[in-house]
């Protein structure tokens, strides 16, 4: 395996699937190609509906793109700020996309209780903090804006976020 690939925890704990050759089948239901997060979930899901898709991937072992780098945090709320994403999207995609990653969640815990898979998953709060002045004043609208759409969020100051500088 090129070491270039083998560069996380993720990769480097993983087990060696290099003497699990296979034969591909000549014709596919569904052909996925990439083995990474979005593919295996996708095969994941048609084959729980009952369907037969043939995920291809081009490196040795699964996961060896930016899923096997990842952080493994499973984060809820879009990639903006919340208040940045309602001027972005509009209230209701913003809400929308929120309560999607809170299924997300809910999901989540339910795969991985099916399939009896240990990933020491925990799912916790988020503390997001400002980097620059103009930051505090976003983060304090998405916390507003956060609870009157229904999401628990409080904004809070430096000492209550535990004096990070
Ligand atoms: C350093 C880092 C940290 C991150 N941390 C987090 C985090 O904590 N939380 C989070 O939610 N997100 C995180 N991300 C983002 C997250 O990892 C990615 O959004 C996610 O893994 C993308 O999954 P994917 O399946 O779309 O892509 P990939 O994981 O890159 O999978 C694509 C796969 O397709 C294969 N492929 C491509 N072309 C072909 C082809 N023609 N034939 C066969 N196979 C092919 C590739 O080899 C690869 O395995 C992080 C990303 C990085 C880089």
């Amino acid at each position: 395996m090129p070491a270039r690939i083998n560069s996380s925890h993720w990769l480097q704990t993983a087990p060696d699937f290099s003497s699990d050759a296979v034969t591909l089948p000549a014709r596919a239901e569904i052909a996925i190609l990439g083995a990474g997060v979005m593919a295996s979930a996708l095969a994941y899901w048609l084959a729980r509906r009952g369907q037969s898709p043939l995920a291809v991937e081009r490196n040795p072992i699964p996961s060896a793109g930016a899923t096997g780098r990842s952080g493994g945090l499973h984060a809820t709320g879009p990639n903006h700020a919340y208040a940045t994403a309602i001027e972005r999207f509009g209230r209701a995609s913003a809400r929308e996309i929120f309560a999607a990653t809170i299924l997300n969640q809910q999901l989540l815990e339910d795969v991985l209780a099916r399939e009896a898979i240990d990933a020491d998953y925990a799912v916790t709060g988020f503390l997001s903090l400002a980097a620059r002045a103009d930051e505090v004043e976003t983060l304090r609208a998405s916390a507003r804006e956060l609870s009157a759409d229904g999401f628990p969020a409080e904004g809070l100051d430096r000492d209550a976020a535990g004096g990070f500088e």
